[in-house]
């Protein structure tokens, strides 16, 4: 059925889709953007001024997607993995999007100007990815660190950084939200992210692995946007063969990219409730016994120093399903 806007989302799809086949054409890789790659099927308009918050893990709503299409999501880079997740990318002809911890595109920008010009979407995920998760913070010092994320993503991917950030897309650091949060990043025209499932690779496993239990996850609910960590190896090594599986498995890539609505969004069903919160609240009341048990006196609840390599949070952790 056609409803006014939908002539004028058409246009927007058209040109957009125009701009991704353009992006294909100049490409070293051309020849893979051709029937036998996967390639991207459509854009996903997202449009921060309908202040979203996606992704039926965390949240009761998420991008509304057909069967077998998926979107693709790395978190936590840059880092010395990422080449080869973009190298995978690229021989497929497949957009996606990163979530950038801010620190670790300031220590490597060339690689953040690849994701721009190979056609992906840059995203932010905090300045320094905490520890305790921003939502153990006061909420001025966590909207800093955020604010300090725009700025330090923008400023490696464009050259300079400002308090609104280019791309209005953020997800919370072990998807620690607050609700203050949330308001603050939506009324600022920032979309929430979430995810609707994970290839659980916070964990240590081996790309075969890992590669069975994406696949096996999708092809229980058939569609979603997936969350991967582009600075695990598991994953930059599976991530050739995930491609080829999901064109053999006939999957399609849409891509998420900022822009005027509206945005197609679907509702959780009856009885839909958040995996992550449980997961949060668990891990946040073992790390304060473990705390409080090693703290000696003088010296008090401080966040670890995080490892040299970007690691996913330690919120994120095995899910229920
Ligand atoms: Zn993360």
């Amino acid at each position: 059925m056609m409803t006014p806007p939908f002539p004028k989302r058409l246009a927007t799809l058209a040109s957009a889709l125009a701009g991704v086949l353009l992006a294909c054409g100049p490409s070293p890789a051309k020849d893979a953007c051709g029937p036998k790659a996967l390639g991207t099927s459509r854009i996903a308009v997202i449009d921060g001024s309908q202040k979203l918050a996606l992704g039926l893990q965390t949240y009761p709503q998420t991008l509304a997607l057909g069967d077998h299409e998926v979107v693709l999501t790395f978190d936590d880079g840059p880092s010395a993995n990422t080449s080869a997740v973009l190298d995978a990318l690229e021989e497929e002809c497949v957009r996606a999007t990163f979530f950038l911890i801010g620190r670790n595109a300031a220590a490597l920008p060339k690689l953040v100007r690849r994701e721009l010009s190979d056609g992906h979407t840059v995203g932010h995920h905090s300045m320094t990815h905490p520890a305790l998760t921003l939502r153990s913070m006061s909420e001025s010092a966590a909207k800093e660190d955020i604010a300090r994320g725009f700025q330090a993503v923008d400023k490696a991917a464009y050259g300079a950084g400002d308090a609104q950030p280019r791309t209005p897309f953020f997800r919370f650091p072990g998807f620690a939200d607050t609700p203050a949060l949330v308001s603050w990043l939506q009324s600022r025209g920032i979309a929430v992210f979430g995810t609707d499932l994970w290839a659980s690779d916070w964990q240590q496993t081996t790309p075969q692995a890992e590669l069975d239990l994406i696949l096996g996850r999708l092809e229980r609910v058939r569609k979603g946007v997936i969350l991967f960590h582009d600075p695990r190896p598991s994953t930059a090594k599976m991530m050739p063969d995930f491609l080829r599986e999901l064109k053999k498995r006939g999957y399609k890539i849409v891509h998420m990219v900022p822009g005027e609505g509206p945005t197609a969004v679907q509702n959780a069903g009856p009885g839909w409730t958040s995996t992550t919160e449980a997961i949060i609240a668990k891990t946040l009341s073992h790390h304060h016994d473990s705390t409080r048990q090693r703290t000696r006196p003088g010296g008090g609840l401080r966040a670890r120093q995080p490892p040299a390599a970007p690691s996913p949070s330690e919120t994120e952790r095995e899910p229920a399903n």
